[in-house]
């Protein structure tokens, strides 16, 4: 990889292929502007925390501007065709696909995800666009035998209006894809705020929809710090020509925006938090279960919301289990430079991150775990925390009640299906959860009760854009994926015809 790329203050080791995808301003009704207070705040590397470069700093009058273009758009693009739909979310993908070196570098500059994990990840989030693109034409309506004889009984599935996207900074490239790639397939306008931490994902992916064709004013991105958020969340969730609020983020912010969205009557759809539980039950394969586990709880260095945070193992191959996952982690991660094409491990999202970690492995260690391999080892960075396998896990501990958001593995013992099933459905919040068994019937018994949106059974990884995504409780409200993603972004209108 080469060196320095402009307009960034330090240097990193990456020479993009088209620096014109790198922008600090936002984008309003086809216009990149900066903030018209001209106020800037800082994005930092995560790696280092560095100072990368200056973003525009909107604020709640910038936004109201950005969605009254938005408002304006969505007149003339509710029209458009849904083949013109289909062209455009192809050439939008193809051009991801095009430029999938420079948004990985993106991505592993504002996030300090390693380059070759980036990659991975600008695959996934292509994906979602991949998809819109393939269901967009298949939005049916239907028809519907009417009580009395002399009417006729159609629907039709129509857009929406203005939508606003709220995207956390964890996933920087995706959360916009399958937001933004949904709502616009189906016809909407939208008005997007990515994360203050990682906002350069959202600006190229932005960029890359205008090179596809994409009209003025159709997709809008404000950027903010996080001083201005809640003024720019406060405009997002009250205006009236914002008809939903679609949001990932924590379980406490998506709470409060959807209590101010119900004043004006907005449709929310919330992706929250998790507390995801893995089983291994003693008929498990222990190799192919430690395998789902590494890529469940630790892959982006385990700062996913469907990261497995509970791991319940039967008591009988418990400790089997713990080493044979100590020595698969031993296997699979390589640490150093995230710009370094073998590393696939590495730190976590700075100051955030580390905290959280910290606070959860003393608890633990407190009250009684102990680390079977991994610990504190800032050697690669500051930001820095390897993979962590841990005994001894069990009700009480702070892991069991929130998401500890970072690569500490419990095993949590436990004896009978009963048992672990309850334990695994204490929780507020229902993600993701997985389990292994070899037990056909256990397979279906298990997934029936667990008390979440989406179950693995003997995977790791739940996320795929052809599938629905989403919670149960406190992990949100509706789905992201498949065809329940694009009908999350239309309404139904019954049209009742008398002959
Ligand atoms: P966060 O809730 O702090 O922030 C998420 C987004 O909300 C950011 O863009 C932030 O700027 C914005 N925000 C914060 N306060 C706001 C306000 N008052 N008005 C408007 N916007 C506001 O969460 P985070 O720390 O960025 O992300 C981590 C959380 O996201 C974790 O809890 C994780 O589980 C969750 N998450 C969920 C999913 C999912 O699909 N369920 C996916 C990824 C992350």
């Amino acid at each position: 990889m080469g060196s320095v790329a402009q307009p960034f203050k330090k240097p990193i080791p990456y020479e993009f292929k088209d620096s014109s995808l790198i922008d600090t301003r936002s984008l309003i009704g086809g216009q990149w502007v900066g903030a018209a207070s001209g106020k800037t705040f800082k994005l930092t590397d995560p790696e280092d925390d560095g100072e990368i470069c200056d973003i525009a700093d909107l604020d709640g009058e910038d936004t109201r501007r950005a969605i009254e273009a938005a408002s304006q758009a969505f007149e003339t693009y509710k029209l458009t065709p849904h083949r013109e739909r289909r062209w455009l979310m192809r050439k939008w993908g193809d051009l991801i696909k095009a430029n999938r070196e420079d948004l990985a570098a993106l991505n592993t500059l504002e996030l300090g995800m390693p380059y070759t994990e980036s990659l991975a990840k600008v695959q996934y989030a292509v994906d979602f666009v991949d998809w819109f693109e393939g269901a967009v034409e298949r939005t049916f309506g239907e028809t519907i035998p009417a009580f009395r004889g002399s009417n006729r009984i159609l629907t039709i599935r129509q857009p929406q209006g203005v939508v606003a996207c709220i995207t956390p900074w964890n996933s920087p490239l995706a959360m916009v894809t399958r937001k933004v790639g949904a709502a616009i397939a189906a016809g909407n306008t939208v008005v997007c705020k990515p994360a203050p931490e990682t906002p350069l994902c959202a600006i190229a992916l932005a960029k890359l929809f205008e090179r596809a064709g994409g009209p003025p004013g159709v997709f809008n991105i404000v950027t903010t710090s996080p001083a201005n958020t809640p003024a720019v969340g406060h405009q997002l969730c009250s205006h009236n020509a914002i008809r939903h609020l679609s949001f990932t983020g924590s379980t406490a912010v998506g709470k409060m925006l959807n209590t101010e969205c119900a004043k004006t009557i907005k449709k929310t759809s919330l992706e929250l938090g998790g507390l995801a539980p893995f089983i291994a039950f003693e008929d498990a394969d222990v190799d192919k279960a430690v395998a789902g586990l590494i890529t469940s709880k630790f892959r982006s260095s385990g700062q996913t919301c469907v990261c497995a945070n509970r791991i319940y193992v039967h008591s009988s191959i418990l400790d089997k289990f713990a080493d044979a996952l100590s020595e698969g982690v031993k296997k699979t991660f390589t640490y150093g430079s995230v710009w370094d094409k073998k590393v696939n491990f590495g730190p976590l999202y700075a100051g955030k991150g580390i905290a959280k970690v910290a606070a959860h492995l003393d608890d633990s260690l407190k009250n009684g775990a102990k680390v079977h391999s991994g610990g504190r080892d800032d050697r690669a960075g500051p930001n820095f925390f390897p993979p962590t396998v841990l005994k001894g896990g069990r009700v009480g501990m702070k892991f069991m009640e929130e998401e500890t958001f970072g690569p500490l593995a419990f095993l949590v013992p436990f004896d009978t299906e009963e048992e672990v099933i309850k334990m695994a459905n204490t929780a507020d919040v229902g993600l993701a959860a997985y389990f292994y068994t070899e037990d056909i019937s256990r397979l279906w018994r298990v997934s029936e009760a667990l008390k979440v949106g989406m179950v693995g059974v003997r995977v790791g990884l739940v996320s795929a854009a052809e599938a629905p995504f989403g919670g149960v409780l406190e992990s949100g409200l509706g789905r992201e994926g498949g065809i329940a993603a694009l009908e999350e972004y239309l309404d139904i209108k019954s049209i009742t015809i008398g002959l």
